[in-house]
């Protein structure tokens, strides 16, 4: 599933993000199924989004075991950036850590279920926050590289969730949030957690930005109020009408499916 933001244009309110269901060579467009009955039916088959294999199980959201336990992408310095091993030698493809990790990040407020810290690479904005289902999203700072990023990661959870609730994010009961006003509390807060960062990187190693909040909106028609979700795993067929699109969720009136999850997974769409 493809996410992209509708109007990309920050002052205004923006256009509702456009969904796309990729199935084999097609795209399916989603917002003009809103309203719709749609039917998705997996029929038992998953292959690796890597290597393209067979596999019995997903993991890492569609890699196959072979692949989940060789490719840097998959390690878990990935997700904890602070963990980065690259100079201790063992990075599992020094080459693809060199292309991915060594690269500007970007440290940025969003909210998504209240406010929360996150990382991203420069060119996964803003496709990183759709992902979340952020309602506003703020960069705040500039890094040279990934592991940079976590360490200021680290500093910001001391005062700020780094991880969305999903249940909240789909009921759509998000207030929003001064996010520049936030943003300047917690450099304030944490202004001397960053001494020892500056002195390991350099003076120069964080960057702040001076950018302006962005908002999001989604195409939903109506938001659950409880929240079921399916699962191919157990249930490999699932209908209902469409209701809406938020994050990584399709919602329908039989309840929400997180299709990132199933990525991989050969499924039929009627
Ligand atoms: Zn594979």
């Amino acid at each position: 599933m493809a996410v992209e933001p509708g109007v990309a244009d920050p002052d205004s309110d923006a256009e509702p993000a456009h969904y796309t269901l990729r199935v084999g060579e097609q795209r399916l467009d989603l917002n003009a199924r809103l309203g719709e009955p749609l039917r998705l039916v997996w029929h038992g088959n998953i292959f690796c989004i890597h290597c393209g294999r067979r596999t019995r199980k997903s993991f890492a959201q569609g890699y196959c075991y072979p692949c989940f336990k060789s490719l840097a992408q998959c390690d878990t310095c990935i997700v904890k950036p602070e963990t980065c091993h690259y100079f201790a030698g063992t990075c599992r493809e020094p080459a693809w850590g060199e292309r991915h990790c060594f690269r500007p990040h970007v440290v940025y407020l969003a909210n998504s279920s209240g406010l929360k810290v996150g990382i991203t690479r420069g060119t996964q904005i803003p496709t990183r926050w759709l992902d979340q289902g952020a309602i506003q999203a703020l960069p705040i700072l500039e890094v040279d590289t990934r592991q940079q990023s976590g360490f200021v990661e680290m500093l910001f959870k001391e005062r700020v969730a780094d991880r969305t609730n999903w249940r909240a994010m789909l009921k759509g009961e998000v207030e929003p949030l001064d996010l520049s006003a936030q943003r300047d509390r917690l450099f304030a807060q944490l202004e001397s957690g960053f001494v020892p960062l500056r002195e390991r990187f350099g003076a120069d190693a964080f960057q702040r930005l001076d950018q302006r909040p962005r908002r999001f909106r989604y195409p939903v028609l109506e938001f659950p109020r409880k929240i079921a979700s399916h699962n191919f795993d157990k249930q490999p067929e699932v209908a209902g009408t469409l209701l809406g699109m938020k994050g990584q969720y399709l919602m329908l009136d039989s309840g929400v499916i997180n299709l990132r999850k199933f990525t991989g997974y050969e499924v039929s769409v009627m």
